[in-house]
């Protein structure tokens, strides 16, 4: 089939089958001049994501992934939407398209009118400091040995807090828990919330 047929076909579907959602990655940005992670020209051509794209990267050397980041901001917010994503917005305009549902954190859907976008993997808007503000971690019924959440306490006593674990097995933060108990999670809140009446 050529690609106009094709095209057609896809009309076709997208009328019969309604609600569609689209689900796009990297590649629907690369022609507003965003670079994706895995074509022959993608970043990972040049970089390596152990070295700049990880939580034990970034806790290793903040600033060199800091670094890494400035640069793909900075192409990020002087990219502008294009005809792709102009189209899906149209399209959602029309009734056509429920939603988007985007890997991508480059903003152009909703830049380009987009109303439903759904950002798994969050955008460029905004980048929060991991639990920085807590005076308190406490942990509940979690052995704290699954990576991101399991850098939690460290974030929390690097920036001055404390941490309280509630678990019946060791953990790694133990030694460094102001309280341990090896109670069970649902009679050590209820006593904790009577406690704070
Ligand atoms: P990926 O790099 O793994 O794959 C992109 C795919 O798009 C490739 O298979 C490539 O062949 C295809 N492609 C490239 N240009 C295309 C085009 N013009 N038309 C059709 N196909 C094209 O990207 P992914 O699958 O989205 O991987 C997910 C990760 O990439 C996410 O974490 C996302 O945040 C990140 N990422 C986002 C951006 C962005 O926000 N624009 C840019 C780079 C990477």
């Amino acid at each position: 089939m050529r690609m106009d047929a094709k095209v057609r076909r896809l009309g076709e579907v997208v009328r019969a089958r309604q609600p569609s959602v689209l689900l796009t990655g990297a590649g629907i940005s690369t022609e507003s001049g965003i670079p994706d992670f895995r074509s022959p020209s993608g970043i990972w051509a040049q970089y390596d994501p152990m070295e700049y794209a990880t939580i034990s990267a970034f806790r290793r050397d903040p600033r060199k992934v800091w670094e890494f980041y400035a640069l793909r901001f900075e192409a990020l917010t002087s990219a502008e939407p294009n005809e792709g994503h102009r189209a899906l917005a149209e399209l959602e305009g029309r009734g056509l398209v429920r939603a988007v549902v985007t890997q991508n954190i480059d903003t152009l859907h909703e830049r380009a009118g987009s109303r439903e976008v759904v950002e798994v993997h969050g955008s460029i808007r905004e980048a929060e400091c991991l639990a920085g503000e807590a005076g308190l971690l406490l942990v509940v019924g979690s052995s704290l040995e699954v990576h991101p959440v399991a850098g939690l306490p460290d974030t929390t006593l690097t920036a001055g807090g404390e941490v309280a674990i509630v678990n019946h097995s060791p953990t790694p933060y133990d030694g460094a828990a102001s309280l341990r108990m090896e109670s069970g999670a649902g009679e050590t809140l209820a006593a904790l919330a009577d406690a704070l009446c």
